[in-house]
């Protein structure tokens, strides 16, 4: 018989009185996205699922918090079972050349300790299987013995997404734009266990229902992870021409900019969230120096993450190519901040020169009004 075997976070188990929170809500999770029909057991660090499928297997693979998946032969609690097993599974990989056995002992009843059962198994299989040598330091391929409740053999591991159980850590309010980097720091704050909720300012007619649809393909994509998604389409417009109209030139990115983060904030404080984050990376482009995200946070009273602030723009990309938001990302329709883009934006706007600025403009006024006409798509 086979189970699939799902291996969670160390920073889950470490939780202390807190962990069964943990615990449940990363349970909780795997059957949103699975589907309700599995059966789930729990032992200390370790999910099992009795049946399932390879579609199971991708969605679990994908779930934060979950570290790695593998399918298990549960056998009978004796060393020739064991080793009948782990024979049989060395036997299907192709080349094996090395190998170690590791032995977790749960079930302390278990008549021999984990160097013992790692020892005899590794000299049964070695008796078996021509070629084949023991290397502890860097084996192609480890067989892993559990000897819990029930004994499992298992020597092939994918790996997971990591991270800790989406909605164990808050809410946020993610700016969520057309390009590369948002996408990915939604997924690295959500990774975090931070809950998302999304939103893009369109600036219609300037910008496209294409551009729109490519935001919410982005973020059916993340859903790919969370499961679900709130995304809220703002317009800009408004604000846009009021800005252009009545503002220096040079100042339209950095004044922009202020009023994605404000609207971001009232929104998080109407969802209950009490973070931003935004795709910012340090020094990127002239409205993400450190002098304008200085301006961009003034007024701003809650944490403003920016996963990426210390990235490299290839690592970011790596990221979106890995998590399936690279080809959306590179698709071209133009987003708002690229229509109306100055010359020659202020790279070191000075905070009173943007507040003096501001003052021509119904701030609060069109803030609200944004809000009010939002566009609310629930996705997943
Ligand atoms: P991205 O790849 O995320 O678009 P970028 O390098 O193009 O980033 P900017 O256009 O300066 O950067 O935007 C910085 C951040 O502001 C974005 O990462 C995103 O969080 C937010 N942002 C920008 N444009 C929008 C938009 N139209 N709707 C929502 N958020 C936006
Ligand atoms: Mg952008």
């Amino acid at each position: 018989m086979k189970k699939l075997l799902i291996k969670f976070s160390s920073e889950i188990t470490l939780k202390g009185l807190n962990r069964k929170t943990f615990e449940d809500a990363l349970i909780k999770n795997i059957r949103d996205q699975i589907g309700s029909q599995y059966y789930i057991k729990k032992e200390p660090g370790r999910l099992y699922l009795d049946s399932y499928t390879d579609e199971v297997i991708e969605k679990v693979k994908d779930i934060f918090g979950v570290i790695g998946v593998a399918e298990a032969d549960v056998v009978e609690k004796d060393i020739d079972s064991i080793a009948k097993a782990a024979i049989e599974q060395l036997r299907s990989i192709p080349n094996v050349k090395t190998f170690k056995v590791e032995t977790k002992r749960g079930d302390k009843k278990f008549p021999l300790n984990s160097t013992d059962v790692s020892r005899k198994v590794g000299g049964i299989i070695l008796s078996n299987i021509p070629d084949i040598n023991v290397d502890v330091h860097n084996p192609e391929i480890v067989v892993h013995v559990e000897i819990r409740e029930e004994t499992y053999v298992f020597s092939k591991e994918e790996k997971g997404q990591g991270g800790m159980p989406y909605k164990t850590s808050g809410k946020g309010v993610l700016l969520l734009s057309g390009g590369i980097d948002s996408p990915v720091a939604g997924y690295m704050m959500a990774r975090r266990g931070l809950e998302i909720v999304s939103v893009y300012y369109h600036s219609h007619p300037y910008t496209s229902e294409r551009a729109k649809e490519k935001v919410i393909d982005l973020a059916k994509q993340l859903v790919r992870f969370t499961g679900h998604m709130k995304l809220y389409v703002v317009s800009f417009t408004k604000i846009q021409m009021e800005i252009i109209e009545k503002c220096r030139e040079d100042e339209l990115t950095i004044i922009m900019r202020r009023f994605m983060t404000k609207i971001g904030e009232k929104v998080a404080i109407k969802e209950g969230a009490l973070s931003i984050i935004t795709g910012e990376s340090l020094g990127q482009v002239a409205s993400q120096t450190l002098e304008s995200m200085y301006v961009t946070n003034n007024d701003i009273n809650m944490p403003v993450f920016r996963p990426l602030v210390a990235m490299d723009k290839v690592d970011i990309m790596d990221i979106s190519r890995r998590i399936g938001t690279y080809e959306i990302s590179i698709l071209p329709y133009e987003d708002c901040c690229t229509i109306f883009v100055p010359k020659h934006p202020k790279t070191r706007p000075r905070l009173i020169d943007i507040l003096e600025s501001e003052k021509v403009l119904d701030r609060s006024g069109l803030i609200d009004e944004a809000i009010s006409e939002a566009e609310i798509i629930e996705i997943g």
